[in-house]
């Protein structure tokens, strides 16, 4: 304890760029589009953006700002308890945007704006009708917030015609407090996901989850068994890293090869698709992933 743990092999190898990764890098300039990829700097950008084998290309796209209401001890992003209002305009010029960008698979996502009364919800519903107004043809998940259990939230992005509905638990039950605000829990954060299948049970649902922040292989297993439970549809596991020393401290680094474990009991469990590896985010190449999973 005490020790920084030192970066792993499997962390530093380079990742391969897919074909589209610079067709997309170029036309991305003049549509005022905030990609999570590019600003977090994800080193997964060569493949999501590129598509890889079935050149499916995915992105991320930040809505409602950059700053956020809560703070989370495992995450950099900036926090304030009244960040500035919403741009109402947001959900029509983001839509077309994206629209015009060119990307199979979209993820939208945001910080979390408890500041706000719906936490935001009919500014993602508006997004997400205006792009399928556009395009019919590409998927839409939104990535939300728990909206702190309201569940008419839940409801109205559930039925603004997205494909995938994805809230993240972020870590097994037992270390919730350690880990995520206070103001979210696992309970509270398998409801929005039960509550998001129950009004439209033909959108998938999805989750993610951490390792490497001190959890045992047994909570692992009673997690997943409880998201399977819940009948989530989709499931990520990736590796924790530390994005500043004021953050949360890595605890383990996950062996590749015990991720593979995980995504083999993930598939054994039934989930639609287990994504687990050490690089793996949320929205890791979802459009691909989505399409294997649905091509016999
Ligand atoms: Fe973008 Fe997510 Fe892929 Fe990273 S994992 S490049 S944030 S879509
Ligand atoms: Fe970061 Fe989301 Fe937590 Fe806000 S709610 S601090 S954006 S993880």
């Amino acid at each position: 304890k005490g020790e920084r743990l030192r970066l792993p092999p499997w962390l530093k190898t380079e990742i391969p760029i897919g074909k589209n990764y610079n067709r997309l890098k170029n036309t991305l300039r003049n549509l005022n589009l905030h990609t999570v990829c590019e600003e977090a700097r994800c080193p997964n950008i060569g493949e999501c953006w590129g598509g890889g084998e079935y050149a499916t290309a995915t992105a991320t796209i930040m809505l409602m700002g950059d700053t956020c209401t809560r703070g989370c001890r495992f995450c950099s992003v900036k926090t304030a308890r009244k960040p500035p209002p919403l741009d109402p305009d947001e959900p029509y010029n983001t839509a077309k945007a994206i629209a015009a960008w060119g990307l199979d698979y979209v993820v939208l996502t945001s910080v979390d704006r408890d500041d706000i009364a719906d936490g935001g919800a009919e500014h993602f519903a508006k997004t997400v009708s205006n792009l399928k107004e556009r395009n019919s043809q590409i998927l839409v998940e939104c990535l939300t917030p728990d909206f702190r259990g309201d569940l008419t939230a839940v409801e109205k992005i559930a039925l603004s015609g997205l494909d995938v509905y994805a809230h993240n638990v972020e870590t097994v039950r037992e270390l919730q407090r350690h880990v995520r605000d206070p103001r979210a829990n696992f309970d509270q954060s398998l409801s929005v996901l039960k509550h998001a299948k129950k009004v439209k049970p033909t959108v998938l649902t999805k989750t993610s989850i951490m390792l490497g922040l001190g959890e045992t292989d047994q909570q692992i297993r009673d997690t997943l068994t409880e998201l399977r439970e819940a009948g989530v549809d989709c499931l990520t596991l990736g590796q924790y890293m530390q994005p500043t020393k004021r953050h949360l401290k890595v605890e383990e680094y996950v062996t590749p090869e015990r991720f593979a474990h995980w995504e083999k009991v993930g598939n054994d469990m039934g989930f639609v698709y287990t994504a687990s590896g050490p690089l793996v985010r949320s929205s890791y190449k979802a459009g691909e992933k989505l399409y294997i999973a649905h091509t016999p």
